[in-house]
């Protein structure tokens, strides 16, 4: 989608912080980290959230959870965990209407969110 940041960073029209890439996803830094590992992981192809995920991107998303857990081990989450975050539509707390994962480590994070 040509108005999406998402979809511009996957294109290289703006930069992002890239950890990680294939022809399906790619992992970047959040721009405002919310804890001392902080990262997205999002598809390619714009979803605009798992609201909207069709039964085609079922096992696209599969492989995102797979990478999710991949990653957030590379970066130091193994032993300790991490949070997993996939926020959706308005009451969800969405504010980029690409869908992705929110991988957050490197701290203890309470629950339940405010
Ligand atoms: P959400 O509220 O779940 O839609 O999260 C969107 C996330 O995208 C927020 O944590 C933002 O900090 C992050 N974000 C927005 N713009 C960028 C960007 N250009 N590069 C990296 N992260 C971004
Ligand atoms: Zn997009």
């Amino acid at each position: 989608m040509s108005d999406c940041i998402f979809c511009k960073i996957v294109k290289g029209e703006i930069p992002g912080k890239k950890i990680y890439e294939d022809d399906e996803m790619l992992a970047f830094h959040d721009i405002t980290p919310m804890a001392p590992v902080h990262f997205l992981l999002i598809p390619k192809k714009h979803i605009k959230s798992l609201m909207h995920l069709e039964a085609e991107d079922v096992a696209l998303a599969g492989r995102l959870l797979g990478k999710a857990q991949e990653l957030a081990k590379e970066l130091g989450c193994g032993e300790n965990g991490a949070r997993f975050v996939i926020n959706a539509g308005r009451d969800g707390g969405q504010t980029v209407d690409h869908l992705h994962i929110h991988i957050l480590g490197g701290r203890g994070l309470g629950w339940p969110p405010g």
